[in-house]
């Protein structure tokens, strides 16, 4: 697998991804920034959630390091010109792809500006006339600002247009084909899109040089058998209520994901401490040591592995019964990868994620990638576990579903969302205790209350 630093990345671009915890680059970004960096025109077919917005960002970034371009100040008044331009459907997208911008070139600082409908025309009339590194515009707001003169593209020579087919159908075509048409013929073209109709074929046919075609293979939906759930939880609570599920459920073999290396080694530790037998493997681990964790995992001897994403790859173990994402994964196709390693071989599966207010986003990626709504769990282990922390808390039926349409309300990344003790609503009361452990699992599940851990 190729490293950042494989790509060609700058030191500036590499700093800055090292600094958001990225170990390698995601298939569409190994693919995308080598030939972006040579100046090709690429197609990419991808969703979000794929790690997409940084195989165009970082190297659009790249060539500004490079000083192959930069913010063109010509003198005179009116409008100045700028290198890049990206388009996307919504405000909330072009929203996230500018904060992506300032996230990957905090090193750097290029001259940013969001050009978007619902914002005043003021304050983005003074950016264009004052020369920008990049402009990230919805397209109506970006033609009304060229029709009346304000904003010109001659001299703008990338150009990126995310989301293609969501723009097809919201209607922006034409006004995506009259922007085409006023930029600099001499340029570089990215096109993204989850999906490839006519339209788009066309678009691409009409305005790309002989486009290089990248596609990462389609993230197919979670088998049936797979029951998911998460479970919304402060990040300090997270280890208590982890040794409490796989202490309470009838585990016969667990894997838990963390997102760091140093996570996986904490987990471990934790979980052989609260008596869990456990094994973890991540990539500093020797391979003697990976092999002999494997190999207690596969004969049962220790039936929880704590393992990265990158050193569960290629793991093939049967008869895992639960999947436990003690971090969320942070690309949403990794989830899908990760709870496919339970529910093999016609058995059914049980994934569980722990979410905290943090990881609200993550969850919401993982949600549009998979056209699924994950179902936050109904049940808890009721009894008050080895750590005492835990009990059961009965909720008003429609209580987590509100919530959630609260969170969808508040854009990426991370709002909107609030934690298991900020949100007690009235009529909260613990579950009395009843006789008999309840079981984890979705055919007990009809009930009409839902339940939720809370510290005590
Ligand atoms: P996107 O598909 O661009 O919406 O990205 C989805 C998520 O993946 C974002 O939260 C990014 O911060 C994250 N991400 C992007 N690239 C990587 C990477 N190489 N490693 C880990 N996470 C990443």
């Amino acid at each position: 697998m190729k490293t950042f630093a494989e790509l060609g990345l700058a030191d500036s671009l590499l700093r800055a991804v090292n600094a958001q915890g990225y170990t390698n680059p995601t298939p569409i970004q190994a693919e995308v920034i080598p030939e972006m960096i040579a100046g090709h025109d690429v197609i990419g077919i991808a969703q979000t959630g794929t790690g997409k917005t940084a195989s165009f960002v970082l190297p659009i970034l790249q060539a500004l390091a490079s000083q192959r371009l930069g913010p063109q100040k010509f003198s005179g008044p009116g409008p100045k010109a700028f290198t890049t331009l990206i388009l996307a459907p919504t405000r909330e997208l072009a929203q996230q792809i500018s904060e992506s911008i300032r996230t990957y070139g905090k090193f750097m600082r290029p001259s940013v500006a969001l050009v978007v409908g619902g914002a005043s025309p003021v304050p983005q009339i003074k950016a264009l006339s004052a020369g920008l590194d990049i402009v990230v515009a919805t397209p109506g707001r970006l033609l009304d600002h060229m029709r009346a003169g304000k904003a010109r593209l001659d001299k703008t020579t990338t150009i990126v247009l995310d989301e293609a087919d969501q723009m097809l159908d919201l209607g922006f075509m034409p006004a995506i084909q009259e922007i085409m048409r006023k930029i600099s013929p001499n340029r570089q073209t990215l096109l993204l899109s989850a999906t490839m109709p006519k339209p788009i074929r066309a678009l691409a046919q009409e305005f790309m040089r002989t486009p290089k075609e990248i596609a990462v293979a389609a993230v197919s939906k979670p088998a049936e058998k797979i029951h998911q759930e998460v479970i919304m939880v402060e990040q300090a609570l997270k280890s208590d209520l982890l040794v409490d599920l796989l202490a309470a459920r009838e585990v016969e073999r667990a894997i838990v994901f963390t997102r760091t290396k140093r996570g996986t080694d904490k987990v471990e530790r934790m979980l052989n401490q609260a008596g869990l037998h456990t094994v973890g493997i991540h990539g500093d681990k020797s391979q003697g040591q990976r092999n002999r964790a494997l190999a207690q995992f596969k004969d049962g001897s220790r039936k929880i592995l704590v393992a990265t994403d990158v050193a569960a790859r290629g793991l093939d173990v049967s008869d895992v019964s639960h999947v436990v994402n003690f971090d969320m994964p942070t690309i949403a196709e990794s989830y899908v990868h990760r709870i496919g390693r339970t529910g093999r071989a016609g058995r059914s599966g049980i994934a569980i994620s722990l979410c905290d207010k943090s990881e609200r986003g993550l969850l919401r990626d993982i949600e549009r990638l998979t056209h699924t709504a994950l179902e936050p769990a109904k049940e808890l282990p009721e009894h008050a576990g080895r750590t005492g922390r835990f009990t059961l808390i009965a909720l008003p039926a429609d209580f987590v579903r509100k919530e959630e349409k609260q969170a969808r309300s508040h854009p990426r990344p991370g709002g909107g969302g609030s934690n298991a003790g900020r949100r007690k609503p009235s009529g909260f009361k613990p579950a009395g205790k009843k006789p008999g452990a309840r079981k984890f699992s979705s055919d007990k599940r009809t009930g009409n209350s839902s339940q939720r851990q809370q510290a005590r």
